[in-house]
């Protein structure tokens, strides 16, 4: 038994691990974190929290912690600690050396997630205003980078339409590709109440999630479809709605493009997207798709969630554009109790997209060859900026690999780890002369690293994260830095050792430079966020308060675009040799690669990855309950213990990433959406057997 005692004071802030956005009170005893409590005031949680908030913070003061800069000359060399001087100075001389070397282009960044909305900010200044290119990249590339795209392509803003509270109205819930319950937990808290107040629910799932058989609020639908077919059956499910009249006549005629609605019904009706006709290919009865249609259509307002069952797959952004077709030509958008909502990952991947993370896009997803947009940024930040697009993480990764992109600034992401196509990614890595990763442990890609800085867990930061439903909530620092400076200051330092020089004095200070430079943050500052608590852009002149839905009498791009979204098959192909599809996703208490859950209490609750497999999979190969077992694709193989259950479809496998010893993106495929190149994690062909190599 621990005695905690009685916290002295407490500092409100915002939890680090999902999209969702908790906020909690960390009580402290002096300068100790002694309990992180539910804050009743969150907007988001309004008092609840899960596992993983509540408990696993202690990752923040572990010993594993990088607590002083580091450097070395080659990467087997051993490390060697130095002033923050000395490495910030010798990363700016590496990367200036590498530029006059190989050229302006050879250097890049990637910012963080984890990091505050102004760390994110000033990494994605420094490539454009120091580095002078666009080579900046994020985690969303590998997660909902398809979300930016079809939502932008379809309705004009890459983000979710509604706030988490708009569920409490829905009278249909479809949820694709996301698993709440583990994913999302305060959310699914949120989603199941209102399940058991009657709403209808549908999941399009491979596997038997916990929401499909929950008690009281069980999947009236549950169409358990085979990996890699989500198009063929979102165009199966509109095929109902455009063939039997269930189309929202008005609604389209009021508020859509009408001569693409016109393409899009022609193209939709046809046979072979029929239920009937994608029955054999998706593994779904036809009958279940049509009765899920016609629920959808016809049940009252209803609501799509997703998760990254739908965009880690190579037509991840078609599917995007494929639930909102279904939801403009129903009616479903714009209301209370609708919309097209991406369940996001991580606690800031909304706002490092929002950040101009992307290498095509400034602040507020303005693409960077718009002139008055680049002019903008250009009289503020004194510099001349650059209107083409720059490289992509699996770029930057493929031209390291031919020798051409040499300088890398990693902000707090684990790449090696995270990122499909291990080999690869590490070949990258090696290849590169001057790798400089800011994290707060010794992750697996700072094992390529030149130079080492510590960075600073959520307790050790001040700034602001959004969250998925575009919540802007105040993240304050809890304690100093352990290594002694902030994400922030570090970014400023490196900018200021390249020549480029950029003066804050306080995160504040950055916020108030992204609200002048971007139309939807317009009205965001630290003064109105104290005051309202949190506030969702847009937030501007036009809404003062911010919006907790959007699309309301308009679409942000005037009137909704229907776009064509043909199933095209993955090149992902099972056959005799790789007979399986792996399929990948989370646990309620771990997070990701588990960097920090993994160091936490949670890790009893999840000791290692597992590989479910369905009864018929395994008794076929003579594997029994947890035996070890390899699962081996075209990429690589690994060895995971079985756990045999049919929460899985036969011809199905699936696993967690949370560890990085069993490694499940080293068998991974290097196919990837084919608009944002977001990675398929979610098809892989295995063969599976049973093995004595650990
Ligand atoms: Fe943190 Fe997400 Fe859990 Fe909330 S639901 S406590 S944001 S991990």
């Amino acid at each position: 038994i621990i005695e905690l005692g009685q916290p002295e004071h407490s500092v409100v802030t915002t939890c680090a691990y999902c999209g969702v956005g908790c906020s909690f009170k960390a009580e402290m005893q002096g300068s100790t974190v002694v309990r992180m409590v539910p804050y009743k005031g969150g907007h988001a949680n309004e008092g609840h929290s899960c596992v993983k908030g509540r408990f696993a913070w202690g990752y923040a003061t572990h010993r594993d912690r990088i607590r002083k800069p580091m450097i070395r000359a080659r990467i087997t060399d051993p490390w060697r600690e130095v002033s923050w001087e000395e490495a910030i100075g010798h990363a700016a001389a590496e990367f200036r050396r590498i530029q006059a070397d190989y050229g302006r282009d050879a250097v890049g960044g990637i910012t963080s997630s984890r990091c505050t909305n102004e760390e994110t900010y000033l990494v994605q200044k420094l490539v454009r205003a120091a580095f002078g290119n666009n080579n900046v990249d994020t985690c969303a590339r590998v997660c909902h980078s398809p979300t930016g795209y079809g939502l932008k392509a379809t309705l004009g803003t890459s983000a979710g339409t509604q706030d988490f509270r708009s569920v409490e109205h829905a009278d249909v819930v479809l949820v694709i590709g996301a698993n709440p319950t583990d994913g999302h937990p305060v959310f699914a808290s949120r989603l199941k109440k209102r399940l058991r107040q009657g709403a209808r629910l549908i999941v399009a799932d491979p596997r038997r999630i916990d929401l499909v058989q929950a008690p009281h609020v069980r999947a009236e639908h549950h169409l358990q479809l085979r990996p890699g077919t989500n198009v063929a059956l979102i165009n199966a499910l509109a095929h109902v709605v455009v063939t039997e009249g269930l189309v929202n006549e008005s609604y389209v005629r009021e508020r859509c493009e009408l001569e693409d609605f016109a393409n899009w019904a022609r193209f939709i009706a046809q046979e072979r997207n029929s239920p009937e006709a994608v029955e054999e290919l998706t593994g779904v009865p036809a009958a279940e798709m049509r009765a899920a249609a016609r629920l959808y259509a016809m049940g009252g307002r209803a609501a799509i969630y997703y998760g990254l069952g739908v965009t880690e797959h190579s037509q991840g952004s078609t599917m995007v554009m494929g639930m909102a077709n279904l939801a403009m030509a129903t009616g479903n958008i714009g209301r209370e109790g609708t919309g097209v909502n991406p369940l996001r990952g991580q606690n800031n991947v909304q706002g490092s997209c929002d950040m101009g993370s992307f290498p095509h896009e400034l602040p507020g997803y303005r693409h960077v060859a718009d002139d008055a947009t680049r002019h903008s940024f250009e009289a503020l930040w004194g510099v001349t900026l650059r209107g083409a697009p720059g490289l992509r993480i699996p770029n930057m990764l493929d031209e390291a690999v031919g020798g051409h992109f040499k300088g890398l600034y990693i902000q707090g992401e684990d790449i090696a780890q995270s990122d499909p196509d291990t080999q690869h990614v590490t070949a990258g890595l090696a290849a590169m002369e001057c790798v400089v990763v800011q994290d707060i442990f010794l992750n697996e890609t700072a094992k390529y690293a030149h130079v080492l800085l510590p960075g600073s867990s959520f307790l050790e930061k001040d700034g602001t994260f959004t969250n998925a439903e575009r919540r802007i909530s105040r993240v304050r620092k809890v304690m100093p830095p352990l290594g002694g400076m902030a994400d922030w200051e570090v970014t400023i330092a490196l900018s200021r050792a390249l020549g480029y020089e950029m003066n804050y004095s306080h995160p504040s200070e950055i916020m108030d430079e992204i609200a002048q430079l971007t139309p939807s943050f317009a009205g965001v500052s630290y003064a109105k966020l104290e005051e309202a608590g949190s506030l969702q852009w847009p937030c501007n002149e036009a809404a003062p308060l911010g919006t907790p839905m959007m699309h309301v009498d308009r679409f942000v791009r005037g009137k909704g675009k229907f776009m064509l979204t043909e199933f095209v098959p993955t090149e992902e192909r099972t056959g005799p040799r790789f007979p399986l599809i792996l399929t990948t996703g989370r646990i309620l208490s771990q997070y990701n690669v588990g960097a920090q859950t993994r160091r936490t209490a949670n890790s009893r609750w999840h000791e290692e990855d597992v590989l479910e497999i369905h009864p018929f999979d395994a008794e076929t190969r003579g594997i029994a309950e947890g035996d070890l077992v390899s699962v081996e694709s075209r990429s690589g193989d690994i060895a995971l213990r079985a756990t045999i259950t049919e929460r899985v479809q036969p011809g199905v496998v699936y696993t967690t990433f949370h560890h990085a010893k069993t490694g499940a993106n080293v068998i991974t495929t290097d196919h990837s959406d084919w608009a944002t190149n977001c990675p398929e994690y979610k098809v892989t062909a295995v063969q599976v057997r049973r093995t004595n190599r650990p």
